[in-house]
């Protein structure tokens, strides 16, 4: 989706002339309730096609990326027999265990992002994904931090799910 109907907002050129009132109401097509079910949202920004063209190869090869997710996906079936997307609340709580730090980090953000009850159990699946895919046991902060990053589009509308 388009930031606005232009396609602009925030974009780094400054080319987007829309109201904060136009970018709002076009925001606003798209339902709470849908992007509550979506739990990656991310901003991304138009590239420059001399940056495009220049010949760096990338930070991680297809193969390593490739080998990090399988192991990933490996942590999550011997941990509960699924991958962290099919967990039931309950798996969730075993698998996505938080220390009282964090349980109060995430319990933060989610009041003030206004989100649902699902978008908690989401965050909380994203985060241990996160984990998983950095080998790490414990779920922490950081995790949280990087799951609710992905949730830009409650930022821009905090308190629009309910
Ligand atoms: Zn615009």
């Amino acid at each position: 989706m388009n930031p606005c109907a232009c396609g602009y907002n925030g974009d780094r050129s400054g080319r987007c002339r829309c109201t904060s009132e136009q970018v709002r109401r076009y925001q606003s097509r798209l339902s709470g309730p849908l992007i509550d079910r979506v739990d990656l949202h991310v901003r991304l920004q138009s590239v420059d096609p001399i940056t495009l063209q220049a010949d760096k190869p990338p930070s991680q090869s297809t193969t390593e990326v490739k080998h990090r997710v399988h192991s990933a996906r490996e942590r999550q079936l011997a941990r509960t027999g699924c991958i962290n997307a099919c967990l039931t609340q309950k798996d969730l709580g075993h698998a996505a265990r938080l220390d009282s730090t964090s349980q109060r980090f995430l319990e933060a953000a989610v009041r003030q992002l206004g989100l649902s009850l699902r978008g908690h159990y989401r965050i909380l699946k994203v985060a241990r994904t996160i984990a998983d895919l950095e080998g790490v046991d414990t779920l922490g902060e950081e995790h949280l931090a990087e799951a609710l990053q992905y949730r830009a589009m409650d930022q821009m509308n905090p308190g629009s799910l309910n």
